[in-house]
């Protein structure tokens, strides 16, 4: 993977996966993504919409723009969203550029040191979920000795540097049982058996949302599948990917090809949107893998979001009532990446009495997006007090989404708007409904 010589001598990139030139041509200047880039939303500057960014790439590639810090910028400042792939009439695949892009980036830009050990440290912990526990251990004694409390009310967390103070406020409020929790290798169905699929449990999702984890595998099994979990599922790579660590991204992902090949399943199941998306690309991820290209494809054909798996089968668990209003919040890796948006809805429209409300301008992201609402903490910051307000505006008792990302970013806003409403992974009202626990009980520790 090291830098090969560039095609083009004055190019800013080498000539291992640059933007493909077939691709960015392709793009046709006509602005229809615009209005849907939450960047350009912000500020109105071209080159902070998916036009300018490619137009950028194109003159990076041609050997026309230099390697200076505000090139990067904007490229750092996109969220990779994809919400300008879903209204591109063109079928530009910017999720393809933008990580060749920032392939490059991160091979021939040098970072400041202090954003080089800021990235080093998001990049040692949040993929390796043992590690993350490790330091979450502290991070509840904080919370639960009231030291948090203290150091909010006193006002002591603004003296924290600008990235902590966003790690901190994005935490959730962690719990032991949380912290201990795991679940069995192997749940078997309820009834006939219908499918045998495999549970991927993801990093942040494993640690900080293992409750999301189990609803999962309950509902799965409550609609007649066998679930595996295999225990030694790493990192599917999602983080790497996102930030141009090709080399990371690729061996994360042989790693998962081979723990699921062995586990021999029909389907491998996510509940995390950012991993789903990922995922399903380990085809053109692994591309150019002799040992790995082909059983990468038939590993992605295989992958699906829990909620098209619940929209593939028949419901066959009842539902008990919920009576709720919940405004249900597509991610943007599931919503513009993945295609699925319409799946998510008809699985809450099995909960009798549930009633789901629209979001204005459902298309822009919260701000959560992988890492940057750690990277990019004031613009994330910004489009989670847009989405909060958003939300709010439909007066919900719950609101829902299928990422853990945006789970942790819409709580962060719900918290600094100073309202609480429960925000909740749309499979824990499946789950809440399937085994009738209260509405008013289902996901209550989780209050933005
Ligand atoms: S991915 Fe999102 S932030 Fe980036 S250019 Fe496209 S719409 Fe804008
Ligand atoms: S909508 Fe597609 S073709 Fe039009 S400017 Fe945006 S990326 Fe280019």
């Amino acid at each position: 993977m090291g830098s090969a010589q560039p095609t083009n001598p004055l190019a800013i990139f080498d000539s291992h996966n640059p933007p493909a030139a077939e691709m960015y041509k392709k793009c046709v200047h006509c602005g229809f993504c615009l209005p849907t880039c939450p960047t350009y939303a912000l500020w109105g500057e071209e080159m902070d919409s998916p036009r300018g960014r490619i137009y950028l790439m194109k003159l990076g590639a041609e050997g026309k723009a230099s390697l200076t810090d505000s090139y990067v910028q904007h490229f750092d400042r996109c969220l990779g969203c994809m919400a300008c792939m879903t209204a591109c009439p063109s079928g530009v695949k910017y999720d393809r550029l933008i990580e060749a892009t920032r392939a490059q980036l991160e091979r021939h830009y040098r970072r400041s040191p202090g954003e080089l050990i800021h990235r080093r440290w998001i990049f040692n912990l949040l993929p390796y979920p043992e590690r993350l526990r490790a330091v979450l251990w502290p991070v509840w004694a904080y919370q639960a000795s009231g030291l948090r409390a203290l150091v909010r009310g006193t006002g002591l967390v603004k003296l924290l540097p600008r990235e902590l103070r966003s790690a901190e406020a994005l935490l959730p409020a962690l719990t032991l049982r949380q912290l201990r929790a795991g679940l069995p290798e192997r749940i078997p169905a309820q009834g006939e058996l219908r499918k045998r699929v495999g549970l991927l449990t993801g990093c942040v999702q494993r640690v900080l949302f293992s409750g999301v984890n189990a609803a999962t595998a309950r509902v799965l099994a409550a609609e007649g599948c066998e679930v595996l979990i295999p225990r030694d599922q790493s990192c599917c790579g999602a983080l790497w990917v996102h930030a141009g660590q090709e080399r990371q991204a690729i061996n994360s992902a042989r790693k998962l090809i081979d723990v699921f090949e062995r586990a021999s399943v029909d389907t491998i199941v996510t509940n995390a949107a950012g991993c789903g998306s990922t995922i399903k690309e380990y085809g053109y991820l692994l591309r150019n893998d002799p040992q790995y290209a082909e059983r990468a494809k038939v590993f992605a054909a295989k992958c699906k979001d829990i909620a098209e798996v619940l929209a593939e089968i028949e419901p066959r668990a009842g539902r008990h009532p919920l009576p709720l209003r919940v405004a249900y919040h597509d991610s943007c890796h599931l919503q513009h990446a993945q295609g699925v948006s319409t799946q998510p809805r008809q699985a809450l429209k099995t909960i009798p009495k549930l009633e789901i409300l629209e979001i204005p301008e459902a298309a822009l992201c919260c701000g959560s997006a992988g890492i940057y609402n750690l990277v990019q903490p004031d613009t994330a910051a910004q489009l989670g007090d847009m989405k909060v307000k958003n939300c709010l505006s439909t007066s919900p008792d719950v609101i829902a989404s299928a990422n853990p990302g945006c789970l942790m970013q819409i709580s962060s806003g719900l918290k600094r708007a100073g309202k609480r409403v429960r925000v909740l992974h749309m499979i824990e009202l499946i789950d809440g409904s399937i085994r009738g626990t209260p509405a008013e009980e289902i996901g209550a520790g989780h209050v933005g």
